[in-house]
């Protein structure tokens, strides 16, 4: 039985009444509780397990990252609207005890900021490429990675969070090793995300590019399978929502970071990522809101 009627609000609401998320204020923002981040640690865990023996090394971002990997990607030309882009005072005494003073009197204050050099993360795998920079070795390159990601896009709806985790995987080398890697963890996001229960099902996806412009992107983007999702429902039965994503860059990353394989070819790059929220909220909607009333195969699954 679901937690409540495929309906935003009525989730939303059930979450919160639960305990399991505590809203901040700001649409998109909100805590977590320990029963919440309990199945959200051990999903993650289950991630691992699947991928013991592939030899992926793994790292953990700060959720701020150097704004010039957002320039060198082209970020800015696709999702001008979602970037964070952090902001800084970096004046005098006087400006300081203006600053104060516009504060104190409700009065905007954004002029007494100016930009950093950091952005916050708009992408799980965006800042490990840096790091590829030279000539990958034959066997290619994985790493896996949990990172926080934000994305400028406050809504009421619970899985279309601003800040939220993503348990990612890159794959660099040929396009040969790329693909196959990407097609063999699509089946295995399928199988492990219905080992828990979810009806899943994978689809051809795009990303929300910007502008009239970006409607063509997306539109190139699906025609060439670029970009794929595994979708389960959670706030509508009409329009699952992804769990897991994968994206093939093909040469993108390659390029911008000067990354080549052994025969001197621009290297090519995939990745794929589970939404640990939404992963976690597709759960309590399919299950129910309290873990210990799941039917057997799923909690012991969790908690073996
Ligand atoms: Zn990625």
């Amino acid at each position: 039985m679901p937690a409540t009627a495929y309906d935003a609000e009525k989730f939303f609401r059930g979450l919160v009444d639960a305990g399991l998320i505590i809203p901040v204020g700001v649409p998109g923002i909100f805590g977590r509780n320990h029963v919440f981040e309990d199945v959200l640690d051990r999903f993650n865990k289950l991630v691992t397990d699947l991928a013991k023996n592939d030899g992926a090394e793994y790292f953990v971002y700060p959720p701020a990252i150097d704004r010039k990997v957002l320039e060198k990607v082209d970020y800015m030309d696709s999702f001008p609207d979602l970037a964070g882009t952090v902001f800084s005072f970096k004046g005098k005494e006087l400006t300081a005890r203006q600053l104060s003073e516009a504060i104190h009197n409700g009065e905007s204050w954004e002029q007494y900021e100016s930009m950093t050099d950091v952005v916050l993360n708009p992408a799980a795998c965006y800042p490990v490429y840096p790091s590829f920079t030279g000539t990958v070795p034959r066997e290619g390159k994985l790493v896996t990675m949990f990172n926080w990601v934000f994305r400028n896009e406050p809504s009421q709806e619970p899985t279309r969070m601003q800040s939220f985790r993503v348990r990612e995987f890159v794959r660099c080398g040929t396009p040969d090793q790329v693909v196959e890697w990407r097609d063999m963890w699509l089946q295995r996001g399928l199988h492990l995300l219905e080992s828990l229960g979810l009806p899943a099902h994978s689809e051809v996806a795009s990303d929300p590019f910007f502008g009239k412009g970006g409607k063509m992107l997306a539109a190139s983007q699906r025609q060439q399978k670029l970009k794929f999702e595994v979708t389960a429902p959670v706030i509508s039965e009409e329009k699952p929502t992804a769990l897991c994503s994968f994206n093939f860059h093909q040469e993108h990353f390659g390029e911008a970071f000067h990354i080549r394989t052994e025969d001197g070819e621009v290297a090519n790059t995939a990745c794929l990522g589970f939404g640990l929220e939404r992963v976690v909220m597709a759960l309590f909607q399919a299950h129910g809101f309290d873990p210990e009333k799941w039917r057997s195969e799923v909690h012991d699954k969790l908690w073996p």
